[in-house]
C-alpha cells in the first residue's frame, strides 16, 4: 500500500503533460531503439508493367513490429521519425536493407524506395545512396527512389540541384503521389521524372466520377509526351485495372495484385503472378 502510494505521489512532480504528448514521447523513446532492437522490416508491393505483362518493381514499404503495440503504420511513425532526426539512421538502413534484398531478384526488377523530404535535404543522402549501390552491387538502373512533391514548395532550385546530383549516379526518380496537394507543373518542366505515381485517390474516385478517367488521361498523355512513365497506385480491382490500361497507364500497383509482403515471399509472388498471366 504504503509502496503504491510512493509511486504514485513520484508522478505528482512531473511537469505537466497530456496525454497526447506523454504517447508520443513514449513512442520516440522506443523508435530510438527500433532500428538497433531489429524491430524494423522492410516489406515489398510488386508494381506489374501492363506492356510487359508481368511485375517489373517492387515498392519497399517499412513497417515497425512494436514488442506491444504489434504493427504500428509508417503514416505514425514516419511524422514523429522526421521531426526527431531519427528518419536520417532509419532512411539509411531503409535504402540499405532494399538495395540488399534487391540484388538477389532477377535483373528486369527494380526496388523503389520512398525518400522523406527531410533526408533529401540532407547532405549525406547521395553518399549513403553510392554506398547502398556499392555494398550491394545493385546496379544503380535498378534503384527508383520516390520523392513527393512537398520538396517543391519552397527552395526549388536546392531541390532541382539535388536531383541533378542522385541522377549522376545513375539512379532513377519517381515523383510519388502525383497529383495531390502542391501541384505545380512547371517542375515537371524543370526535371525529367523517370516516373509519375498517380495518387491512390483518383483511382478511388475512377468508378465513382466521370472525371476522374479522364483526369488519368490527362496524366499519362502528359507523361508521355514528357518521356515520363506513370504508375497507379492503390489499385484494387479489375475495373479500374481495366479503365487504367484503356487510358494508356503504364504500371499498377495495389491490393489488386498483392499487399506488401515480407521479403521471403517475393520468389513466390513472382512464380505465382506470373503463371497468372500464362493462364491469362
Ligand atoms: P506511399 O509511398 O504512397 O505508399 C503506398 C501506400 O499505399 C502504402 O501504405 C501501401 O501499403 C498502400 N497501398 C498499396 N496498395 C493499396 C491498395 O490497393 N489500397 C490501399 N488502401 N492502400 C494501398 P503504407 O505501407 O502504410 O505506407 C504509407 C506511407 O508511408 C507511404 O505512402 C510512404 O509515404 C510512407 N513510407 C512507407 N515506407 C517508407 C519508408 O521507408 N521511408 C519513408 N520516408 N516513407 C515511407
Ligand atoms: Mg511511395
Ligand atoms: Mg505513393
Ligand atoms: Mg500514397
Amino acid at each position: 500500500r504504503a509502496k503504491q502510494d510512493g509511486k504514485g505521489s513520484h508522478r505528482f512532480f512531473e511537469p505537466a503533460m497530456d496525454a497526447e504528448a506523454q504517447a508520443r514521447r513514449a513512442m520516440e523513446v522506443d523508435l530510438h531503439d527500433a532500428l538497433r532492437n531489429g524491430e524494423l522490416e522492410l516489406h515489398f508491393q510488386p508494381l506489374f508493367g501492363l506492356s510487359q505483362n508481368r511485375v517489373t518493381a517492387f515498392e519497399a514499404l517499412l513497417r515497425w513490429n512494436h514488442p506491444v503495440r504489434g504493427m504500428v503504420s509508417p503514416l505514425q511513425f514516419i511524422p514523429l521519425a522526421e521531426e526527431t532526426g531519427l528518419i536520417i539512421p532509419i532512411g539509411e538502413w531503409v535504402i540499405h536493407e532494399a538495395c540488399r534484398v534487391a540484388a538477389s531478384w532477377p535483373d528486369h526488377i527494380r526496388i523503389a524506395v520512398n525518400v522523406s523530404p527531410v533526408q533529401f535535404r540532407s547532405s549525406t543522402l547521395n553518399s549513403i545512396v553510392l554506398q547502398g549501390l556499392a555494398r550491394s552491387g545493385l546496379d544503380p538502373q535498378r534503384l527508383e527512389l520516390e520523392i513527393t512533391e512537398s520538396l517543391f514548395i519552397d527552395n526549388v532550385e536546392a531541390t532541382l540541384a539535388s536531383l541533378h546530383s542522385l541522377r549522376t549516379l545513375g539512379v532513377r526518380v519517381a515523383l510519388d503521389d502525383f497529383g495531390t496537394g502542391y501541384s505545380s507543373l512547371s517542375y515537371l518542366r524543370s526535371f525529367p521524372f523517370d516516373k509519375l505515381k498517380i495518387d491512390r485517390s483518383f483511382i478511388v474516385d475512377l468508378l465513382a466520377h466521370e472525371g476522374a478517367t479522364a483526369i488519368i488521361r490527362a496524366i499519362t498523355t502528359l507523361a508521355d509526351a514528357l518521356g515520363m512513365e506513370t504508375t497507379a497506385e492503390g489499385v484494387e480491382n479489375s475495373d479500374q485495372l481495366d479503365i487504367l490500361r484503356a487510358q494508356g497507364c503504364g504500371q499498377i500497383q495495389g491490393y489488386f495484385f498483392s499487399k506488401p509482403i515480407p521479403a521471403g515471399d517475393v520468389a513466390q509472388l513472382l512464380q505465382k503472378l506470373d503463371q497468372d498471366r500464362r493462364a491469362a
